[in-house]
């Protein structure tokens, strides 16, 4: 694969013109990767990656992971999964498909080039959480048969593969359990809360609080869960993870409502709106193994972070 041209590492960012997918892109082409993207466009858009489309150390594939793909590269970042709620729900047999047979391909593709492979996995294959915060060592509390189980069982199960191919064929693998991250570029009408919420008060709409808002997340902002995500696959072998990288700040939904609105200095007020079916009632990471293996820690608050994503929002789309 070195050619004639001189080195550089090639990567593949599956689901790359997404949220987190785009925002990693361009951290590894800044630091001198080739990037290859592979996106079907369900959830992302190539508004995320425009600024990156002239660069000529930046390709686009559009592609479903859940069918297999060729192509030569040196490592794997498999994030291709739609990840609100509202659009993993919206073709469930698809969210698992993506899941699991995308896990499939992608690893199948990693075997043949003994290529390095990180998964985005998540928070939820801890469900409900009955352990409070949750460790990696926590086997998690999950519904197998409702309205999010396409997309909890569905990264269960593709963290399964990860650990059978690293296992039965001693595959180079990184498993990243992400806890709620927000930032730019996450879609206006993506349904997740922080997005919600901002474009709510942007628009002086009631803010929908679901439940009377006593549930709580832990909040990331996108730069520091890039810069985690990097670590990870940067390090030793014997890192396999899974590992969460995600912020302790611990909030509820309502205090939440109540910074985006004294940020935005919006008059919108608060709604209440029935709780989804499943919704965990609390959810914070343990990151003792982030912070000793990866010496690795969120460093931004959520407040300079809603900051920036509110500026973000308002530039883009209510100005
Ligand atoms: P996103 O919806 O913005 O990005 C997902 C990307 O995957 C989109 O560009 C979408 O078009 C693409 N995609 C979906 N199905 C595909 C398929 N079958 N083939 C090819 N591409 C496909 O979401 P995100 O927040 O950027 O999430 C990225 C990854 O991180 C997901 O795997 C998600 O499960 C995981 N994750 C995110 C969070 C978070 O808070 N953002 C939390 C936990 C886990
Ligand atoms: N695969 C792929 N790209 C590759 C190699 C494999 O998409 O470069 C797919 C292939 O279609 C297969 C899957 O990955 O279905 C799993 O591959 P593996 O070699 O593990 O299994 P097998 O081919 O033996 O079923
Ligand atoms: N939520 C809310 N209002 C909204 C959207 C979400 O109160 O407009 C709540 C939701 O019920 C959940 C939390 O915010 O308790 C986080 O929801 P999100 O969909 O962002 O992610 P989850 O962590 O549930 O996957």
């Amino acid at each position: 694969m070195t050619g004639i041209r001189s080195y550089n590492r090639r990567v593949l960012v599956t689901g790359g013109a997404g949220f987190l997918g785009s925002h990693l892109c361009e951290r590894l082409i800044a630091r001198g990767d080739e990037v290859v993207c592979v996106d079907n466009y369900f959830t992302g858009s190539r508004r995320n990656i425009a600024h990156l489309l002239g660069n000529p150390n930046f390709e686009t594939i559009r592609h479903d992971v859940t069918f297999p793909l060729y192509v030569e590269v040196d490592q794997i970042f498999n994030l291709a999964c739609p990840a609100s709620p509202v659009h993993y729900q919206h073709d469930p047999v698809q969210t698992t498909k993506t899941s699991v047979h995308g896990a499939i391909n992608m690893l199948g593709l990693a075997k043949r080039l003994n290529a390095r492979i990180l998964q985005a996995s998540t928070s939820e294959v801890y469900g409900d959480p009955a352990i409070h915060p949750q460790p990696e060592e926590y086997w998690g509390n999950v519904n197998p048969i409702g309205p999010r189980s396409c997309y909890d069982e569905g990264k269960r199960c593709a963290e399964t593969l990860f650990f059978d191919y690293h296992r039965q064929h001693n595959l180079p693998i990184k498993v990243m359990r992400i806890f709620n991250t927000y930032g730019p570029r996450m879609h206006p009408n993506d349904g997740r809360v922080v997005s919600n919420f901002i474009m709510q008060a942007l628009k002086g709409e009631p803010i929908t609080v679901y439940g009377d808002g006593s549930q709580t997340r832990s909040f990331c902002y996108v730069d520091d869960l890039i810069e985690g995500m990097i670590r990870l696959m940067d390090s030793p072998a014997e890192v396999t993870g899974p590992i969460n990288i995600g912020n302790p700040g611990e909030f509820t939904m309502l205090e939440l409502a109540e910074h985006v609105v004294a940020l935005t200095g919006s008059r919108s007020t608060i709604e209440h709106r029935p709780l989804p079916q499943d919704d965990p009632k609390q959810r914070r990471p343990d990151i003792t193994k982030a912070k000793s293996l990866l010496e690795w820690e969120p460093t931004i608050p959520l407040r300079d972070g809603l900051e920036r994503t509110i500026h973000y929002f308002r530039s883009h789309f209510v100005d």
